[in-house]
């Protein structure tokens, strides 16, 4: 039986973060009374005219520079014709034979996925079914997209959902898009079909619409990896299909066949003149590109000397990179390390836990400094800062005041220290005994004794020193 080799190929679609519309001056936001944002040119009145908002241009630059495209000097908004409710002039204003982007790719770990395309375009209203109605919602009418359509090189939903992950990333940290996948500001589609491993040859693809989730691509993937594969196995043919993926029953189930697909019969948009840039316009967008997630981590790994896992946690958030950067400044540039560790292995564990969110961090970059400060200079232990750290992730308070008020200063003083030698060796002569008879290790056994009188907050490096000072070296 022949092996399958599965080749995807995502269409993404990213609501760019502009206040008003597309082609009017309607809001953007999020969550308003139904048709409250309207006008008649997102109502799709007869003889309301479209003017080009520039900033989706700019941002549509800003995307097609950071990924490497090809911007095209002249580009063409075309009429995508088809019916529906939520479409009310009949036809979305798109772009077709003619995008702003063409080319590029979006690094993935260690590959590079390549892009086909970037275009501009309107979103469609919302249909809201239920009850003895269905009503239309176009607050969402002539909201600006942008289409990323990426090249058939992913082999597996796992890379898929990787690439997809890895495209918001680049697209929130340069403040295109907020990339809020629940709310639809990103959503893609999955192109998906088989060939035998070891063939060039494409098989028949099928697509699978609209999903939202990272979990969702992958799922939607996998199974129609499985169906497809047992058809193949069963000596059929894929057809060619629209599918929906159907997250109740993890599965995927046919919208349309290609005989019945649309003829969209694009056309050139004739109320809106062609978008042209020059060298200019695109060199003026280039200049406030900010330094890119995989430029940043490979920053890190040299100047600070952190691990490529590190650096790679570090900027999977603009935030997050800012944060650690202002940080190793309040530092005095000492603790880059140390203060990496913090990032990427405590409050990464708090993220995964649900304990924390890096977008709302209540902590500044001076108090995560003072914080490792106090573990350098012995003021705290390392196990008593991770307690502050993780109610100063959650409260901003000062590090200083949540270790008085818990009482977390470190014991380095040797007066006590010595109090709770003499009490642990008196209390435990056989241990003593053993260590003086060349048993070394039951050092550990005694100053754990101290630690507890200490209520663990013993110095250990100067508990160590005393207790095998007072045990004869
Ligand atoms: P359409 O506009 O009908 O969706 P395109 O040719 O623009 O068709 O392709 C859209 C997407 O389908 C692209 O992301 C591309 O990578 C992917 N794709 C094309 N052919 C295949 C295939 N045989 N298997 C998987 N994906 C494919
Ligand atoms: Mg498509
Ligand atoms: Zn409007």
């Amino acid at each position: 039986m022949a092996i399958y080799e599965p080749v995807i190929g995502l269409e993404v679609h990213c609501q760019v973060s502009t206040v008003s519309k597309i082609f009017c001056g309607c809001s953007t936001a999020f969550g308003a009374a139904p048709n409250a944002q309207t006008c008649p040119v997102c109502l799709g009145l007869p003889g309301a005219l479209p003017v080009l908002n520039e900033k989706v241009v700019e941002f549509a630059l800003r995307a097609g520079l950071a990924l490497g495209c090809k911007i095209n000097p002249r580009s063409v908004w075309s009429r995508k014709n088809y019916f529906y409710p939520d479409l009310p002039k009949g036809y979305q204003i798109s772009q077709y034979d003619q995008p702003i982007c063409l080319g590029g790719a979006v690094p993935v770990g260690a590959k590079s996925i390549a892009l086909t395309r970037i275009h501009m375009e309107e979103d469609a209203g919302k249909n809201i079914h239920g009850g003895a109605a269905s009503l239309v919602d176009l607050n969402r009418a002539g909201v600006p997209l942008l289409e990323i359509v990426g090249e058939p090189d992913l082999r597996s939903a796992e890379e898929a959902a990787n690439y997809l992950r890895a495209l918001r990333g680049v697209l929130v940290w340069l403040g295109i898009t907020d990339g809020n996948m629940e709310e639809g500001s990103l959503r893609c589609d999955a192109n998906v079909s088989l060939r035998p491993a070891g063939t060039e040859k494409f098989g028949t693809r099928c697509e699978l619409k609209n999903i939202n989730s990272f979990r969702n691509v992958r799922l939607a993937i996998e199974s129609e990896i499985v169906r497809q594969t047992a058809l193949l196995e069963a000596g059929e043919r894929i057809v060619q299909q629209t599918r929906q993926f159907d997250a109740a029953t993890g599965q995927t189930k046919p919208m349309r066949s290609k005989e019945e697909a649309h003829d969209y019969r694009y056309f050139p948009e004739p109320d809106l003149p062609p978008v042209l840039i020059d060298t200019e316009w695109i060199e003026r967008v280039r200049a406030t590109l900010p330094e890119l997630p995989g430029a940043r981590a490979a920053r890190y790994e040299k100047e600070h000397a952190l691990s490529a896992y590190d650096a790679s946690q570090l900027t999977q958030s603009r935030r997050l990179a800012d944060l650690f950067d202002a940080a190793v400044v309040a530092s005095s540039g000492k603790s880059a390390k140390k203060i990496a560790n913090w990032l990427a292995g405590e409050l990464a564990r708090m993220v995964n836990a649900g304990e924390a969110d890096v977008e709302a961090l209540k902590f500044t970059p001076a108090q995560l400094a003072a914080l490792q400060g106090a573990v350098d200079g012995g003021a705290i232990s390392l196990g008593a800062a991770k307690e502050v750290f993780g109610e100063m992730a959650k409260t901003g308070t000062a590090p200083e005041a949540i270790i008085s008020a818990r009482g977390l200063t470190q014991v380095s003083d040797r007066g006590p220290i010595e109090v709770a030698c003499d009490k642990a060796i008196a209390a435990n002569p056989a241990e003593v005994e053993k260590y003086r008879g060349g048993k070394k290790g039951v050092i550990g056994f005694l100053v754990g004794q101290v630690m507890k009188e200490l209520a663990g907050r013993g110095n250990p490096q100067i508990v160590n020193q005393v207790m095998r000072e007072k045990l004869g070296g």
